[in-house]
């Protein structure tokens, strides 16, 4: 399905995916959001650190393809450090890149999610992480599923 990615995106992919990024639970967290995506059966809980409006750490635990395994990774290395405020905005620009392929260049290793839109099946792969990222600073019960998701 990489075909026509470039190798090196690839290969980011590849890393996180086997090696992800804070893939622990946190105890100690603020909030916490599950994530579930149906259609390819990835599954994943995040967990949130908070102080006043910043987020301080984001660590996840879940299962699911290497996609949704990578985005979730390199979500909790992006998100560090962001207010409420910059990770719903970073949502907004993932959420476009994904379904129209149009990278930004400030973007760094989220740009290798670009190549997802080609996928349609995959997007959902993709956006999985960040769905439970806004649901956990929007302290949602409920799981979140991408099934909601219109696209
Ligand atoms: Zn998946």
């Amino acid at each position: 399905m990489f075909d026509d990615v470039a190798d090196l995106y690839q290969q980011v992919i590849l890393d996180h995916c086997k090696q992800p990024r804070n893939f622990r639970e946190l105890p100690q967290c603020s909030c916490s959001a599950q994530g579930h995506n149906p259609l390819c059966g990835d599954q994943l809980t995040l967990f949130l650190k908070l102080e006043g409006d910043v987020i301080q750490e984001v660590t996840f635990v879940g299962s699911g393809c290497c996609i949704s395994k990578a985005s979730a990774s390199i979500l909790t290395t992006t998100v560090a450090g962001k207010t409420r405020t910059e990770a719903q905005h970073l949502f907004d620009v993932v959420h476009d890149m994904v379904t129209t392929g149009k990278a930004r260049e400030d973007l760094g290793k989220l740009a290798v999610f670009a190549g997802v839109h080609k996928f349609p099946s995959r997007v959902k792969c993709a956006i999985l992480a960040w769905h439970a990222l806004m649901g956990a600073l929007k302290g949602a019960q409920q799981p979140v599923s991408t099934e909601t998701e219109e696209m």
